[in-house]
């Protein structure tokens, strides 16, 4: 390792060895969100702190101790690294009236940033991607949240992960509720732990999701929610339930699930796994009917999730391994007098054909270019001597599988190379490439 700079703990460096595996998940983000009907919005790592302190809300732990939060040293301001999106989501539909036509499917992905102990599946900057439905009442479109979700997991072919889900009600049901528990643990002082203590009347919700052993059989048997639902969050989660019945899509329902942020009400779920050690959550949502008039909008009704794209990848490797790393199509080699002009031509040439190129810089002997040829993957070598040059001509070398090296022309160059290497451009995904040259 070395003695300089290193980077700030908890944030990682996303290296050429794995950021394929990142742009692989990219990619399927994109394509899926796109197939129902989501839009990107793309909003500033840095927010006044307020959004987040008065949306998240005081006393939760991302607000309480795993915000990074500064003063602008030039204007005084107070301001915050994004721990979520979903704050900053809303920010942007108020300020620029988004809402005006229309309810609005949006979607982002980016990093985000918490304060927190840095371990596997835990870090100060990772990445989420998230959906927020907004103008939506529900239970249709929460149902769609969750088979959207539930399509990923094929789409990403991840090993098991489970639905939980549950509904937090109305605010007043959820404040009644309160009441309950505040009774409850405060006949049970002596079993809570300091977080609890100190939570138990300003948040006493928020001692139900607690991580803590000791405290598990104490909130195991508190007062549940559902047992003094509204009969309007009654009937929206069944049939939500109904839905997903319909559905196929199996879920738990977990009394204990309230979700670390303030701003949620009716449904809630989470998608967990015991495949990654603690961190099993990879992705957690439900619906936020109270944060846009909360932040200054209109009343509308919300919902969304928010997942997190470190845990995904380390789903998808622990049934899959590593990807394999790309590789170029063809590497070209060339060496004598004055060959780079011709060399590059050819290279150029070969990307107009769909190719992914690989030009040789830096010269050296033919030995030591076909033997970075050969590691680098490609199918195909291209050697361009002082021969090809005067003719015009290009050498075909097959790296892998059938075939004899033989000279073509350039301009026979398309014909000759395809039996061994498939254009990039004829691959799925790839639809901006012009595969034929001539068509530019
Ligand atoms: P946890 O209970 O694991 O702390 P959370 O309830 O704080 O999660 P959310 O705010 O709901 O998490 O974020 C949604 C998703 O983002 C999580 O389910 C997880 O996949 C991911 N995530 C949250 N915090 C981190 C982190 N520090 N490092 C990596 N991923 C994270
Ligand atoms: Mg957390």
């Amino acid at each position: 390792m070395s003695q300089g700079f290193q980077a700030v703990r908890g944030m990682n460096d996303i290296l050429p060895a794995t950021s394929h595996e990142w742009e692989f998940l990219e990619d399927t983000l994109r394509a899926w969100v796109a197939s129902y009907g989501y839009r990107q919005l793309r909003t500033p790592l840095l927010e006044p702190t307020a959004l987040f302190t008065r949306s998240i809300g005081e006393v939760t732990d991302i607000v309480e101790k795993e915000m990074y939060s500064f003063t602008d040293a030039l204007n005084g301001e107070q301001l915050t690294l994004r721990p979520e999106a979903t704050a900053s989501s809303v920010r942007a539909v108020l300020q620029h009236n988004l809402l005006y036509p229309g309810p609005q499917r949006l979607w982002y992905l980016g990093p985000m940033f918490r304060h927190e102990r840095p371990q596997k599946g835990r870090y100060r900057q990772f990445h989420q991607c998230g959906v927020e439905a907004l103008g939506y009442a529900g239970p249709d479109i929460d149902a769609e949240l969750i088979l959207m979700t539930a399509r990923l997991w094929r789409l990403l072919d991840l090993p098991a992960v489970e639905l939980q889900i549950n509904t937090l009600g109305s605010a007043e049901s959820r404040q009644q509720h309160r009441e309950r528990l505040i009774a409850y643990f405060s006949e049970h002082v002596d079993l809570l732990d300091e977080d609890a203590r100190r939570r138990m009347h300003s948040n006493p919700l928020r001692i139900l999701d607690t991580k803590n052993p000791a405290m598990q059989a104490l909130v195991e048997a508190a007062p549940r929610l559902a047992d003094e639902l509204d009969d309007a969050s009654r009937l929206h989660f069944q049939t939500l339930c109904a839905l997903l019945d319909d559905a196929g899509v199996p879920y738990v329902i977990n009394h204990r699930l309230v979700r670390g942020l303030d701003y949620y009400n009716a449904t809630v779920f989470e998608w967990v796994t015991d495949a990654l050690g603690a961190q099993g959550t990879v992705c957690a949502g439900g619906r936020y009917d109270g944060l846009i008039p909360q932040l200054g909008g209109k009343p509308t009704p919300a919902a969304g999730f928010a997942m997190g794209l470190e845990r995904l990848l380390a789903l998808r490797e622990a049934r899959h391994g590593p990807r394999p790393a790309p590789a170029p199509q063809v590497y070209l080699a060339a060496s004598g007098e004055g060959i780079t002009a011709y060399a590059l031509r050819v290279a150029e040439l070969l990307r107009d054909l769909g190719y992914d190129t690989l030009f040789h810089a830096g010269g050296g002997s033919f030995k030591s270019q076909l033997k970075r040829a050969d590691g680098s993957g490609a199918e195909v070598c291209a050697i361009i001597g002082d021969q090809e040059r005067a003719d015009g001509s290009v050498a075909l070398k097959p790296l892998r599988g059938q075939g004899e090296q033989h000279t073509v022309t350039l301009a026979g160059l398309a014909a000759a190379i395809a039996p061994w290497a498939t254009p990039r451009s004829a691959l799925p995904g790839n639809p901006d490439i012009p595969s034929d040259p001539s068509s530019q």
